[in-house]
C-alpha cells in the first residue's frame, strides 16, 4: 500500500506536532492527521492569542494525575529549557509575565509556525481534514486506518487527539473511544482551568461587581494560590479561581483571602486610632473599588465609624477579609475551559515510551491523558515533553 507510513499521529496540536518532529528527525517516515482545517487551533488561541508555551518552574507539584510521580520521567526528559532552546532559535521575543510564565511578545501564531516548518525540516507530513473512520490492526501487527481520504497503515499509532474543552475548536472524544477499543480505563472527565458559577440568589447578590479584578488568596482541598480574582455575570473567574477549578469539587466551599499582603486586623486597628472618623466603607476603598467596598460592607452588615467599632466586629471584618468562604455552584463547562481533567488512565501507559500497555505499537500523548497540569504554561510543556518521549520511542 502506498499510504503506508512507519508512524502515524493522530491530532495535529501541541503534543501531536512535538512528537511529529522528533520521530521525523530520528528518520522515521511520519503522517500527522488532523480533522480540522487549521494545525493547531489551541496554540493560536492560547494565552490570549500570545501562547504562553512553558515556565521557568517546572515541578511534578504543577500536575495532577491520579498517579502523582507519571509524568516526572518525560518532564525530566524534555524540559522546558529544551523548548526555550527551540524558541530561540526561531528568534521568537518573548517575556516573562510574572511566576516564570513565558508567553510571546507578538503572536501564539509564530509557535504554531515554528513547529510547522519543523516538521517541514524533518519532513513529517501533515495532512489536515481527514477523518479517521476505524481503527484496526492487521496480521503483521500494523495499524490499518480508514478514513475518508483513504486507508493508511503504520507500524506505530501515536493519539493526540487532545481533551474535551472548547468543543467548536475542533475537541472530540475520538481518543477516549480508542482507548476504550484498545481495553484502557477511562476515567470520568470533567472541564478544569474553567470559571466557576453562581447560583441565582449570589448572582444577585453580586450584580454590582462583573468586572471587578482583585489580587487574592483562594483555598480549597490544602491547595493554595495567590492570583487575580475576576468577578463575571456568572460568577468567579480569572487565574485565582481557574487554578482552584483544578481542585474544587462541587458542593464544597473556597475560602478567599482577600487582602493577602495585609495583617488585616492590625490594619483595621492601626487605622481605627489614625483616622477614627472614617467609616468601614471609606477604608475599604483604599484596598478595593466603591462598588466591592460597598458589598463586603453589606455582607459584613457594617459601615460604621472606624471609633464606633468594638473589637469583637473589628476582630469579624478581619475573619472575613482573610478568609471569605463561598460555595460555588459550578464550573462553567467545556465551552470556555483550557483543559479536561480526567481521561485516559496512565496505569496503562509507559512513563518512559507512552506506549499503550495493551497494545503494542499504540501511544497516547498530551492532553488526552489523565494528566491535567496548573495554568502557566504547563500543559503545553506536558504536550511537549509527551510527545517528546513518545516520538524518541515509536
Ligand atoms: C483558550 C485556551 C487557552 C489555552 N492557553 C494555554 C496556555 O497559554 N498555556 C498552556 O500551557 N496551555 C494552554 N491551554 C491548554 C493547551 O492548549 C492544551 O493543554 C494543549 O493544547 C493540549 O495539547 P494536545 O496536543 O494534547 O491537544 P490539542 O492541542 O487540543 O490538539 C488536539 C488535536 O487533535 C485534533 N483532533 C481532535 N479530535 C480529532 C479526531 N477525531 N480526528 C482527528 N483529529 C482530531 C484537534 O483538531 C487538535 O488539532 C489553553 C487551552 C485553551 C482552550
Amino acid at each position: 500500500m502506498n499510504n503506508s507510513y512507519q508512524v502515524i499521529i493522530i491530532g495535529a496540536g501541541a503534543a501531536g506536532l512535538m512528537c511529529a518532529i522528533t520521530a521525523a528527525k530520528n528518520g522515521k517516515k511520519v503522517l500527522l492527521l488532523d480533522h480540522a482545517n487549521k494545525i493547531g487551533k489551541k496554540i493560536l488561541m492560547s494565552g490570549g492569542g500570545r501562547c504562553n508555551f512553558t515556565n521557568y518552574s517546572i515541578e511534578p507539584e504543577n500536575f495532577l494525575c491520579s498517579n502523582p510521580h507519571f509524568c516526572k520521567s518525560a518532564l525530566s526528559r524534555y524540559t522546558q529549557w529544551e523548548f526555550i532552546e527551540l524558541v530561540e532559535q526561531y528568534s521568537i521575543d518573548y517575556y516573562d509575565k510574572g511566576l516564570g510564565q513565558l508567553f510571546c511578545r507578538q503572536s501564539s501564531k509564530q509557535i504554531r509556525n515554528m513547529l510547522v516548518s519543523e516538521c517541514e525540516k524533518y519532513e513529517a507530513f501533515i495532512q489536515l481534514e481527514t477523518k479517521v473512520l476505524s481503527i484496526a490492526v492487521n496480521s503483521n501487527s500494523q495499524f490499518n486506518l480508514m478514513t475518508n481520504l483513504g486507508e493508511y497503515s503504520a507500524d506505530s499509532l501515536v493519539i493526540a487527539t487532545g481533551g474535551l474543552s472548547i468543543p467548536t475548536m475542533g475537541a472530540t472524544s475520538f481518543g477516549y473511544e480508542i482507548a476504550k477499543q484498545f481495553g484502557h480505563t477511562v476515567f470520568p472527565t470533567r472541564p478544569a482551568l474553567t470559571p466557576l458559577t453562581f447560583d441565582r440568589k449570589w448572582l444577585q447578590k453580586t450584580s454590582t461587581l462583573p468586572g471587578n479584578s482583585i489580587l487574592v488568596e483562594v483555598s480549597c482541598d490544602e491547595q493554595i494560590f495567590r492570583e487575580a480574582l475576576l468577578f463575571t455575570h456568572k460568577g468567579l473567574s480569572g487565574p485565582a479561581i481557574l487554578q482552584i477549578s483544578n481542585y474544587w469539587q462541587p458542593g464544597q466551599s473556597i475560602s478567599i483571602n482577600l487582602l493577602p499582603d495585609l495583617d488585616i486586623l492590625n490594619w483595621l486597628e492601626t487605622n481605627k486610632k489614625e483616622r477614627p472618623d472614617i467609616n468601614l466603607k471609606t477604608l475599604l476603598a483604599s484596598q478595593f473599588s466603591q462598588s466591592v467596598s460597598e458589598f463586603f460592607c453589606d455582607q459584613l452588615k457594617l459601615n460604621n465609624k472606624l471609633k464606633q467599632l468594638e473589637k469583637n466586629e473589628l476582630e469579624k471584618i478581619s475573619n472575613f477579609l482573610s478568609s471569605w468562604v463561598l460555595f460555588p455552584a459550578g464550573y462553567e463547562g467545556y465551552k470556555v475551559a483550557e483543559v479536561t481533567m480526567g481521561g485516559i488512565d496512565t496505569d496503562q501507559i509507559s512513563s518512559k515510551t507512552f506506549e499503550s500497555t495493551q497494545q503494542k505499537g499504540l501511544f497516547f500523548i498530551g492532553e488526552v491523558l489523565d494528566v491535567t497540569g496548573h495554568l502557566g504554561g504547563y500543559n503545553f510543556q506536558w504536550a511537549w515533553a509527551s510527545g517528546n518521549a513518545a516520538g524518541n520511542a515509536v
